[in-house]
């Protein structure tokens, strides 16, 4: 064994303590590994010689092989630089060094011959390269043998004569000066199976590309290799977890599903809702506990679906319950809730940070002894006070703004692990949710309900207000509501409020008639709530907002929703806005109001916004625009995933296959005890031993 993993990058000729240090802080690089996994970003074609007549402003690097005919050095101080007027006999073209001189003068002679090579630039009818690289032509063969690969350094590397050329050349050392082969992470059967490069020559062809070819074969490889063994880990994790933790079984469905279904049902369950239901009782039903990811856009119907998997709760005496992320939220749901339940003899409690003590004092003892079947609520769900005779199932709803820590703490409210359903509206590109939520099933309602009208979304500049306010005037007047949104971003807060505040003025000055209401996030929830109620009575006609409504408000008598600063939001995030209209039989639109001046990529999401209504599609066009770093939700529960090479926005094809590979793998030995996968073990341990907790994401 090797051991590359454990071996020092200190040691590594032409790097010592100093570098060490710089290369660990600034690229991760601590060990001989570390270096090999640090691939380039870009090749450049070395293969092809220019000529200096060929020259001009606009070309990438390139590459001149002639002679410097003098050295002059001119400016002072700070503007002193040496020039070399260089030649090939079509032209001349300058050379330019403002640092090192002494240096370049000292090591590049005129009258012999080199190559040069860096970008030019044009800079008074005069083509320069800045600190180009010059190598003498005896070097050429190892130069300039076709592509050059790119290392991305941080400046403080490149003062530390860390630059990409140098890691280029840590590289070539650690690869040719040392006397052993890579050893390979895949067992023989697997590499036959899927016939890609060995290890060993795909990391010697993405430093040093034996031809195009080849390097496209290295980079496959190693995007195999990358997210191969990511799957590899999650899919072991949740297969371990699958066969230790044991599910509460609810084998029947009973009086108070069918009752519910037969008699209180208000209307036909979509195709997408009744495949879910059926899922999740299959599930429930398996003595496995479920770990499930629902999916469904905005006004997909899922809340219905959850409480139809609490009634299957409730039929196999066990309790269920609900936590939503707001007050807001939770209310809704209660009421929801409550609305379709009717008279049914079933109880439900409502437990928020505001429920009364007295309220609470009656409620907790309910829930110890059993009484209480059903609880909804936020956060205060979880506190310890809060025991529970029997949980059978625990959903959250809009899963991104639980952290895992929070969820954690649900699981461990009942001997048995319940049965956990996590729902989100945010669409997750497929491939980012079969990496985030890799260990979870998932489940997608695809299919809204029947009769809605698609939203009408349009693009207005912001200097057209009056078109706005004619246009808001008409639908209110049809007895429609509109919402109005700002944007509320980190670090803007103050600006953001105070555009909120004069929307507000602006606002109740151009409808005197009508009532407006304004609601955001610095305010007291009791004077949140009451000015929300305003709105969801109808006795306003305008909510003035900050983005906090955006989860799951459900008002289906607002049809407008006007997003001002359109150019700010996020994509998911627009689309997550305009779910809130478009929930009522009338036509609802969503008008996104931007400034005239916008980037190319704002303008592009904008039209995106403009010409979809698919949050799926949506989430898709958001990864290809932004790369998946960016992606809300990521973020937010503070576990991105960091990628070297493969890249989920365009691999997804790869990422199959990989995640189907290892799911072969794994059926076959869950646990990869057999000898052929002691590999696979081996570089599991290497890669996630001080890493995320991959399979605790949930
Ligand atoms: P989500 O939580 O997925 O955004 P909701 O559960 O709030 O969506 O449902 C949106 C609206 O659609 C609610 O008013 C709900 O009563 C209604 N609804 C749900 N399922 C159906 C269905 N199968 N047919 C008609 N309306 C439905
Ligand atoms: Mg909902």
């Amino acid at each position: 064994m090797l051991d590359l993993d454990k071996r020092s990058i200190m040691y590594l000729p032409g790097v010592g303590p100093k570098k060490a240090e710089i290369l660990q802080k600034e690229a991760g690089i601590s060990s001989y590994e570390d270096l090999l996994f640090y691939f380039p970003y870009k090749y450049v074609d070395r293969s092809r010689f220019y000529k200096v007549a060929e020259v001009t402003g606009e070309m990438p690097y390139i590459q001149l092989k002639g002679r410097i005919l003098y050295f002059d050095t001119v400016g002072e101080g700070r503007t002193r630089r040496l020039i070399g007027k260089f030649t090939d006999g079509t032209g001349t073209i300058d050379l330019v060094w403002f640092k090192g001189i002494a240096y370049v003068t000292d090591k590049i002679k005129p009258g012999v011959d080199y190559i040069v090579f860096g970008k030019p630039t044009e800079f008074g009818h005069i083509y320069n390269i800045a600190h180009p690289e010059v190598d003498p032509v005896e070097q050429a063969e190892q130069v300039a043998n076709g592509l050059t690969p790119f290392y991305n350094t941080s400046e403080k590397m490149k003062k530390s004569f860390l630059n990409s050329r140098a890691i280029q050349n840590l590289q070539y050392t650690l690869l040719s000066g040392l006397n052993w082969a890579l050893p390979e992470t895949l067992p023989p059967a697997i590499l036959q199976r899927i016939r890609m490069m060995p290890l060993a020559e795909a990391i010697k062809n993405i430093h040093f590309p034996e031809s195009v070819d080849k390097l496209r074969n290295a980079q496959l490889r190693l995007k195999f290799d990358e997210l191969f063994f990511i799957q590899l880990h999650i899919l072991r994790m949740a297969s371990v977890r699958r066969l230790k933790l044991k599910g509460i079984v609810f084998p029947s469905v009973g009086q108070y599903f069918n009752t519910f279904y037969k008699e209180y049902l208000p209307f036909e369950l979509t195709n997408a809702q009744k495949r879910v239901v059926r899922e999740i009782r299959a599930d429930m039903g398996s003595g496995r506990q479920m770990n499930r990811l629902l999916q469904g856009d905005v006004g997909s119907g899922k809340t219905l679906v959850a409480l139809l998997a609490m009634l299957l709760a409730v039929d196999n005496h066990c309790q269920a319950c609900m936590m939503a992320p707001t007050e807001i939220l939770a209310n809704q749901h209660y009421a929801t809730v409550m609305g379709f339940l009717k008279d049914m003899d079933i109880r439900v409690a409502l437990l928020t940070g505001s429920t009364k003590k007295k309220e609470r004092n009656k409620i907790l003892p309910a829930i110890a002894s059993g009484e209480i079947q059903l609880v909804i609520g936020t956060h205060a769900l979880i506190e310890e006070t809060v025991v529970f005779s029997s949980l059978g199932l625990a959903i959250i709803d809009e899963q991104h703004r639980f952290g895992v820590e929070q969820r954690s703490r649900l699981w461990m409210k009942n001997a048995i692990v319940p049965h956990v359903l996590v729902m989100t509206a945010t669409p997750i590109p497929r491939t980012l949710a079969m990496t985030l939520y890799g260990d979870l099933d998932v489940s997608v309602i695809d299919e809204l309900p029947p009769g809605r009208k698609p939203i009408q979304t349009l693009h207005r500049y912001d200097n057209k207000k009056a078109q706005l306010y004619d246009f808001l005037n008409k639908e209110i007047r049809q007895g429609r509501q509109v919402y109005v949104v700002y944007p509320l971003i980190e670090g803007s807060e103050k600006l953001d409020y105070k555009n909120l505040e004069e929307g507000f003025e602006t606002f109740k000055e151009v409808f005197p008639e009508y009532k407006v209401c304004m609601v955001h996030g610095k305010m007291k929830a009791a004077d949140k709530e009451a000015e929300m109620q305003k709105f969801v009575s109808g006795e306003a006609q305008i909510l003035m907002a900050t983005t906090v409504i955006e989860v799951g408000v459900n008002v289906p008598n607002a049809s407008v929703m006007v997003i001002e600063s359109a150019e700010r939001f996020g994509l998911s995030q627009l689309h997550q806005l305009r779910g809130r209209v478009g929930r009522g039989a009338e036509q609802s639109y969503c008008i996104l109001v931007s400034s005239y001046k916008l980037s190319n990529e704002t303008r592009k999401r904008l039209e995106i916004m403009v010409n979809s209504n698919n949050g799926f599609e949506i989430a898709e066009a958001d990864l290809r625009l932004r790369g998946h770093g960016d992606l809300e939700g990521t973020r937010q529960s503070g576990e991105g995933v960091e990628l070297k090479i493969a890249s989920l926005a365009a691999d997804g094809q790869i990422l199959q296959y990989a995640r189907d590979i290892a799911q072969d793998i794994l059926n076959e030995d869950p646990e990869l005890l057999s000898e052929p996968n002691r590999v696979l073990n081996e570089r599991l341990k290497t890669l996630f031993a001080r890493k995320v907790n991959w399979g605790m994401i949930s």
